[in-house]
């Protein structure tokens, strides 16, 4: 990783011709050795790596070859050159079904295991309805039928701190335990 473009060097007036690996040359800036280029004025050539991969191509064993600079110094990119660019291995069934799978388990909430259609942060493993709801889900699926998942509560290793906000309590007593309680179960005289 570079360091952080200072905005000076990419100052229109700071460029000058940076002679290319194929002998031409470039408007750009240099960057201790690394040519910098800024976004409509890279040469042809060279790619990001996003590119390259639209391309169906990968960087291979390759340095990046220059910097991609845009808004300001604010982005920038990994150009590399496309003569020295590899084809990309294509993925096999099985190594697309382990992803399949190991993408299904980032979206499975670790507390309520529905399925979400997005992927929830490994620091807390929850869905956001179990983040943002209060604890009666857990009841009402332990209600229901079996609990599914019984060693699934795990407590939270990470706290957010800082944010001033009470996470809910992950060991809070089911429902079906309060319902069957002596002191709430017993009959009215
Ligand atoms: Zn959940």
């Amino acid at each position: 990783m570079p360091a952080p473009i200072d905005r000076a060097t990419i100052h229109p007036a700071a460029s000058r011709w940076i002679e290319l690996w194929n002998g031409k040359q470039a408007l750009g800036w240099d960057h201790h050795g690394t040519p910098v280029f800024r976004f409509r004025w890279a040469p042809a050539g060279l790619a990001t790596r996003r590119q390259l991969r639209a391309m169906r191509l990968c960087p291979g064993r390759q340095e990046p070859y220059a910097l991609l600079v845009w808004r300001n110094g604010k982005r920038w990119a990994w150009l590399y050159r496309l003569d020295l660019a590899r084809p990309s291995r294509l993925p096999s069934p099985a190594q697309l079904n382990a992803l399949d799978k190991a993408m299904k388990a980032r979206r499975t909430c670790q507390l309520c295991r529905t399925v979400t259609d997005y992927c929830i942060p490994t620091t807390d493993g929850r869905c956001n309805n179990c983040m943002t709801g209060p604890v009666p889900t857990l009841g009402r699926t332990a209600g229901t039928g079996p609990r599914a998942h019984p060693v699934a509560v795990t407590p939270v290793p990470r706290r957010v701190s800082g944010t001033g906000r009470e996470r809910p309590e992950l060991h809070a007593t089911p429902l079906c335990e309060l319902e069957h309680h002596p002191a709430i179960d017993a009959p009215q005289t």
